[in-house]
């Protein structure tokens, strides 16, 4: 069959040619798929929309001789305040460089790919702070990744950590306590709030949470993510 029909994200793009990109395309079902969208980049062309960053849509595509490329596309959404906004967009950025690093093709990553859009939606169109978007969206992305920190125990001594912060360290899979974490580098503590935020957050979804009170930074939970798929990221 020379045509396939696929709902995608787009991750990635790059120029190729004069008027043609190179699309890396993130489908729930196959994965990652890197197409040609050929005359794109032409003022009219009917792929244009279908092109831009962050798009995600019905793919139709054909594959000849060489690269697959996109032979139609339905914009489901554009995601366009986005563009707009230079934070928000170096926050989508960001989840689009973890969701590049490990989406394989040909493998069905279903469930990542409901929190990218579900992420991408909260991002362009709602009040909250991008912070709080992006710091959910990197704590789910490691569990899913299968990297869940423990938070309710201390990783060395084992102590149940109720009413108290700690470090979050890579190395330990989770949170120490203050007294096994004193080599630790200050940066990674969380306070009580900003711990029970994070337990919060795994154990409800943002959608169940009305108050963000204490968000841990996104940097902490971007060097957790990169420790775990020992690979930096980028957009941030
Ligand atoms: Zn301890």
């Amino acid at each position: 069959m020379p045509y396939r029909k696929t709902q995608a994200i787009v991750l990635s793009r790059s120029d190729y040619r004069d008027n043609d990109s190179i699309l890396t395309l993130f489908s729930p079902d196959d994965g990652r798929v890197d197409v040609l969208c050929r005359g794109c980049r032409k003022p009219r062309s009917p792929l244009m929309n279908a092109a831009e960053l962050f798009t995600m849509g019905e793919f139709v595509l054909f594959s000849g001789k060489g690269h697959e490329a996109v032979h139609a596309c339905t914009v489901i959404e554009s995601f366009y305040p986005l563009r707009l906004d230079y934070t928000r967009l170096r926050h989508a950025a960001l989840m689009a460089s973890a969701c590049l690093k490990t989406i394989q093709p040909g493998e069905s990553m279903g469930h990542l790919y409901i929190l990218l859009a579900r992420s991408l939606k909260r991002l362009a169109y709602e009040e909250l702070d991008p912070e709080v978007v992006t710091t959910a969206f990197l704590l789910h992305f490691v569990t899913l990744s299968g990297f869940k920190p423990r938070l309710n125990h201390c990783s060395r001594c084992g102590k149940r950590m109720g009413e108290e912060g700690g470090f979050l360290l890579a190395q330990e899979d989770g949170i120490c306590c203050l007294s096994c974490g004193k080599d630790a580098p200050k940066r990674s503590w969380l306070s009580k709030e900003q711990l029970q935020w994070l337990r919060l957050v795994l154990a409800l979804g943002l959608d169940k949470m009305e108050e963000h009170p204490a968000v841990p930074p996104v940097e902490m939970l971007k060097q957790y993510t990169e420790a775990k798929l020992e690979s930096g990221l980028r957009g941030f």
